[in-house]
């Protein structure tokens, strides 16, 4: 498991219609592998468990799997003409999911924590 598939789970995680939220099985799984980050595991502790959510859910139909969706040259509104100066980013340091600073608060799926805002430097 690396860093941005972490990323991704925390993304799928807080999104309640897609994804892992769409099986109780798959849902089970990812909360059970986000918990496990939280106690402090190693990502290699939690690929295998990775490699079978990303199984599930290709065989759910999600045909992108947990393949990285976001990142920093990727955010939405970036690149748009509008200058990004701030991001939310995570607060465990262990997920490198991204966010643009939005009328709502954005927790953190994995460390259930509300990401936190990061100056980009200009
Ligand atoms: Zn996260």
């Amino acid at each position: 498991m690396i860093s941005e598939q972490l990323a991704v789970l925390c993304e799928r995680l807080a999104d309640s219609a897609g994804g892992v939220r769409a099986s109780p099985r798959m849902a089970a799984l990812a909360e059970s592998i986000a918990g496990r980050v939280r106690a402090g595991a190693e990502p290699a502790d939690v690929a295998d468990d990775f490699d079978a959510l990303e199984e599930m859910l290709l065989q759910a139909g999600h045909a992108a799997g947990l393949s990285p969706v976001r990142s920093y040259d990727r955010l939405p509104g970036a690149g748009d003409g509008h200058r990004v100066l701030e991001v939310l980013r995570c607060p465990g340091g262990s997920c490198p999911r991204v966010e643009l600073p939005g009328a709502r608060p954005v927790p953190c799926a994995v460390h259930l924590k509300p990401m936190v805002v990061q100056r980009l430097p200009s």
